[in-house]
């Protein structure tokens, strides 16, 4: 398939990672939007959050039991931080294979824009 974080997650196109095992993969986002911009993602193709089922929710299950590690050991953990997941066009999904970002290092607003 010709989706950018599958190659990605295959080491096809390099990224710089923070954590890896068999089922995901954690990388610092190329155009960060705060201090800690990290983007999380299955190894298994899933389009967006929209897509979860029974058949792969144990991939999405593993990345947040990992998600708290990883900011921790990024010191993002203490202060707060913020995990997201756009959907759909009007969200500003631009890479149709799910990730989750997980922000921090700065205050972040709410509503976000
Ligand atoms: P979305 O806009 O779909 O919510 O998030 C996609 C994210 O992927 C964006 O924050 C964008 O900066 C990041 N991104 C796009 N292409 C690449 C890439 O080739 N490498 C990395 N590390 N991040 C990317
Ligand atoms: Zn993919």
């Amino acid at each position: 398939m010709d989706c950018l974080f599958c190659k990605i997650a295959a080491g096809e196109i390099p990224s710089q990672k923070v954590y890896e095992d068999d089922v995901c993969l954690a990388f610092k986002d190329i155009d960060p939007q705060a201090p800690t911009h990290v983007l999380f993602i299955p190894k298994r193709h899933i389009a967006s959050a929209a897509a979860v089922n029974p058949e792969n929710s144990a991939d999405v299950a593993h990345i947040f039991e990992k998600i708290g590690p990883v900011a921790e050991e990024l010191g993002v953990a203490e202060d707060g931080f913020r995990v997201v997941s756009n959907i759909g066009e009007a969200a500003g999904q631009s890479v149709p294979h799910l990730h989750f970002h997980l922000l921090g290092g700065r205050e972040l607003a709410w509503p976000p824009g």
